[in-house]
């Protein structure tokens, strides 16, 4: 069975790629969508994210990374995969996450939305944490792998 992990991944996080490695040893495949929505921002373009995530994710065979824009379940209909990996942190991931679920559903009822807890160590652990403790030059070697702490360097040096 394929599953699709969509998310931002702006950037990848130790949190993030707990769940990779955990939907990789439940499913066939596990394909890690990176949404392209410039709207929203984003620090490092969708093309840097894919290459970013594809370095953190070579040792996982079953695991290939993507991008996509629009609704997650056209893409998931694209790529064939009835399944969405969701990690869920805090009380508060939960009513968004749950909204989202059955907002896809309706759009297309063979999609089903999977749920992994975070492991306890990341529970605290977002993207925009990252970010904050960056721009200030505070450490995040233990929250993000290395070559993300290099492009993030890179990123708040250039600014
Ligand atoms: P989005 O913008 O879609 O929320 P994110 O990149 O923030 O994208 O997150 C993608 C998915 O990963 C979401 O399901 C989110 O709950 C989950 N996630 C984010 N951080 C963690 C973490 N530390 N532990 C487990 N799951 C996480």
């Amino acid at each position: 069975m394929i599953a699709i992990y969509p998310g931002s991944f702006d950037p990848i996080t130790f949190g993030h790629l707990d769940i990779i490695d955990r939907g990789a040893q439940l499913f066939d495949s596990v394909i890690v969508a990176v949404l392209s929505n410039p709207s929203k921002r984003p620090l490092f373009s969708v093309e840097k994210r894919v290459e970013q995530i594809r370095y953190c994710t070579e040792h996982l065979p079953n695991v290939q990374v993507d991008y996509f824009s629009g609704l997650t379940v056209e893409y998931a209909k694209l790529r064939e995969a009835k399944v969405l990996l969701r990690g869920l942190r805090v009380l508060s991931d939960f009513e968004k996450e749950l909204q989202m679920a059955h907002t896809n559903s309706t759009l297309w009822s063979e999609i089903e939305t999977v749920f992994l807890a975070t492991a306890k160590e990341y529970s605290f652990l977002s993207s925009s944490v990252v970010k904050e403790i960056a721009q200030f030059d505070g450490a995040i070697d233990h929250l993000v792998p290395a070559n993300i702490v290099q492009d993030m360097c890179e990123y708040y040096q250039n600014k």
